[in-house]
């Protein structure tokens, strides 16, 4: 399978928490970066190329204007083959769009809007240093509803900085009430380089909370008909992200943008950062600067075994090594694991909790 991912990499404003490549527009030259993109796709993509799931991350792209947005789009369109696309995703944040966007999105043929919600108390979105309020994600689920998009995804946040049980319980729940058919539950991390990290260190709360509150969603979500298929999202039937499915599945996608991650044929790439170095370099014809690197099967190995055994796919038999028998056997014993009866290594919910180590012991 074929897939695209597009990043775009600017934000109103730089949330506390954010580790993710992104930054303000300022005087980004806007049309550059779209013209960019398109010659981009020209430059990597083979020939004919037909992905089957597009996914527009950021940074925030809700933030394009219709004229930008559409642009980029025709341009695409020159050089990528849109007729067997399946899933196409477009990340967008709360009170950063209107009508007329969704028409043109679902126009398009957007088919999934992700929004990011994080949390439905005000208290802890001012101090997310988030520009929504709950009330206005009520009214762009509406919105997403009313034009047709045909999926919702909501990303929630927990273990934020002094929240309660009872604070998650209530955005679950509100969550829930608007029926998106995906959620994901993010425990937050406090990375490096984060206002976060500078203020609270490498973590806020603690983990007996955490716990609870992994539980929780787990709890709620799965009794309200979500399936818990990867330790952070929860999905309806047939509504799993399937371009996200892929990545963990450790399934080749090329990438577009500053700052863009790629992996094609056992090399990862990532595109510079300098959104400005990135358009000139390539108007001047160039693909832009930044780093390549073939993937050792080791590393291979670890980072796929790090992914898939996050999924309720689990890990497949051909990458259980006979030097694991032990180990596996243990994880049974303890019920932090089972075996399906085609081989897969597949977490309980108490493995999950623990899946990091459990796969720094499968290395
Ligand atoms: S809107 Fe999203 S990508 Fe932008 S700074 Fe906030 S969390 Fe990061």
């Amino acid at each position: 399978m074929a897939h695209l991912y597009v990043h775009i990499p600017f934000c109103h404003r730089i949330c506390p928490y954010c580790a993710f490549f992104k930054h303000t527009p300022a005087d980004t030259d806007m049309r550059g970066f779209v013209r960019a993109i398109v010659q981009e796709a020209r430059l990597r993509l083979p020939q004919g190329y037909a992905p089957e799931t597009i996914y527009f991350g950021g940074g925030t792209p809700s933030m394009l204007s219709p004229t930008h947005l559409g642009n980029m789009i025709r341009g695409l369109e020159e050089v990528v083959d849109f007729s067997q696309v399946r899933e196409w995703s477009f990340e967008s944040n709360p009170a950063t769009f209107t009508a007329e966007k969704v028409q043109q999105w679902r126009e398009l043929g957007i088919t999934r809007v992700s929004l990011g919600v994080q949390s439905f108390e005000p208290r802890l979105l001012q101090l997310l240093g988030r520009t929504h309020s709950p009330e206005e994600v009520v009214r762009d689920v509406e919105l997403l509803r009313r034009i047709g998009i045909p999926q919702i995804n909501i990303d929630l946040m927990f273990s934020l900085p002094g929240q309660t049980i009872s604070e998650w319980e209530h955005t679950l729940q509100t969550a829930l009430s608007l029926a998106p058919e995906h959620i994901s539950t993010y425990n937050l991390s406090y990375e490096e380089d984060t206002a976060f990290y500078r203020q609270f260190g490498s973590g806020a709360g603690d983990e007996e909370t955490d716990v609870r509150m992994f539980e929780m969603s787990d709890d709620i979500l799965t009794a309200a008909g979500y399936r818990h298929y990867e330790i952070s999202n929860y999905a309806l039937p047939g509504c799993r992200s399937l371009h996200n499915l892929a990545c963990w599945r450790g399934e080749d996608y090329y990438a577009l943008g500053s700052g863009a991650v790629g992996s094609v044929a056992g090399v990862r790439y990532q595109n510079s950062g300098d959104t400005t170095t990135y358009i000139r370099t390539i108007c001047d014809g160039g693909l832009p600067p930044g780093t390549s690197e073939r993937l050792r099967p080791e590393t291979r190995r670890t980072e796929l075994l790090g992914l898939m055994l996050r999924t309720d796919e689990g890990l497949p038999p051909q990458m259980i090594r006979p030097e694991d028998t032990a180990f596996v056997a243990m994880l049974q014993q303890e019920n932090l694991a089972t075996l399906s009866a085609d081989g897969r290594l597949l977490l309980t919910r108490s493995g999950r909790l623990v899946a990091d180590e459990i796969a720094v012991g499968l290395l």
